[in-house]
């Protein structure tokens, strides 16, 4: 083994997938499968397609087009606006787009014209995160204009909550979405196929509503690739936290006084890290650091502690232990730790399978904070 690698359980990640996608269906809702923080790996998407997600969501354009030429034949949902210079790519790999613009909407119904296509929009509901969105108020003359454009089909609308300003999806917010769906439709005299409700902070509210509404529809990558509901980043009920694992090598092992010496100022990274209590433990350096993923995110090993990183190195208070160098030592991921790992030129990737139905989730896990 050479390097740092992340580590995919792929049964494990199957079995997330299957138990949200079963426990929404009881709802009323289907599962678009989000893969953006993986670089939309291939192998990922086909377990969440096994898994029955109705399609991939990706916010890059590059890997709705890795996706495609790996093979992957179901509807792809850019989740992301498009970039106004990328319509003519959006149009030729993605089916669905979600949107807030009108230009926008119109180069993508004139290149879905030019290749012959038509192309499915997603209105953004902006219903108080702050991020996407067209104001509810807004909405009606958006959807209509959309309507008559040849290139476009007006699929549903949608929202995104907690991402900017950590607004969390409740039944206000929720029935607001609901009822501007049901108004819109009878306004412009047309059906809204899709009511989209949000990402993973939607599960808390979609398992306890009385009524989902209108909502049929969520857009899961965390949950699904992490186990954890990213509001309060607990584990989900009957999910494994432990599908992806980075692992990085020792590259040296010694105790040192727990205390720095000299005249102290910033480091690279800025503030140095606070000093611990005097004595002496065992400093272990893991050949793996900001280049490779986000150290922050890391949860390093029972009897550890991360006390820093740096481009290149993380380093552990191992306590008494004396770990050798060559050994590996595996990291618990969050999702910033797991987006970086996945985008480093430097961390190969290792796909593990195994059968998804003997895969159980531990009940006596701790919550991993991330
Ligand atoms: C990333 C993203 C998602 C998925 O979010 P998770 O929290 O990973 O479930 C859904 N919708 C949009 C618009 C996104 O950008």
């Amino acid at each position: 083994m050479t390097g740092p690698r992340i580590e995919v359980r792929l049964d494990c990640l199957r079995h997330n997938a299957e138990v949200l996608v079963r426990r929404l269906a009881g709802r009323g809702i289907a599962v678009c499968g989000v893969t953006k923080a993986t670089l939309g790996s291939p192998e990922v998407a086909a377990e969440l397609v096994a898994a029955g997600v109705t399609s991939i969501g990706e916010s890059r354009i590059e890997n709705v087009e890795r996706l495609r030429t790996a093979g992957v034949t179901t509807p792809i949902a850019l989740v992301r606006a498009p970039l106004p210079s990328q319509v003519e790519r959006v149009v030729a790999a993605a089916d669905l787009s979600l949107n807030t613009e009108l230009e926008v909407i119109a180069a993508l119904s004139a290149a879905a014209v030019q290749q012959g296509r038509r192309h499915g929009v997603v209105l953004m509901v902006e219903l108080g995160d702050l991020r996407e969105g067209i104001l509810p108020a807004d909405v009606e003359p958006v959807a209509a204009t959309t309507l008559r454009l040849p290139g476009v089909v007006l699929r549903g609308i949608g929202t995104n909550l907690a991402c900017q300003s950590g607004v969390v999806p409740d039944e206000r917010n929720m029935a607001e979405l609901s009822a501007l769906a049901t108004r819109l439709e009878a306004r412009l005299d047309t059906g809204l196929e899709i009511v989209s409700g949000g990402n993973s902070a939607n599960l808390a509210w979609a398992f306890s509503t009385p009524t989902p509404g209108r909502v049929n529809h969520l857009r899961l990558g965390e949950a699904i690739l992490l186990g954890c509901e990213p509001s309060r980043r607990l584990p989900i009920d009957g999910l494994r936290t432990d599908v992806f694992t980075v692992i990085g090598e020792i590259i040296e092992s010694k105790a040192k006084p727990s205390v720095a010496w000299g005249d102290v100022a910033e480091t690279a990274f800025g503030a140095p890290t606070p000093a611990t209590a005097a004595g002496t433990t065992t400093r272990v350096l893991v050949g793996l650091g900001r280049q490779d993923t986000d150290p922050a995110g890391l949860t390093s090993p029972p009897g550890t502690t991360v006390l820093g990183a740096s481009s290149d190195v993380v380093v552990l208070d191992a306590g008494d232990a004396c770990p050798p160098v060559g050994a590996e030592v595996r990291f618990g991921v969050g999702y910033g730790a797991l987006l970086a790992a996945m985008t480093s030129p430097f961390v190969r990737r290792n796909f593990l399978s195994g059968d998804p139905a003997r895969v159980s989730a531990p009940l006596d896990e701790p919550p991993r904070p991330s």
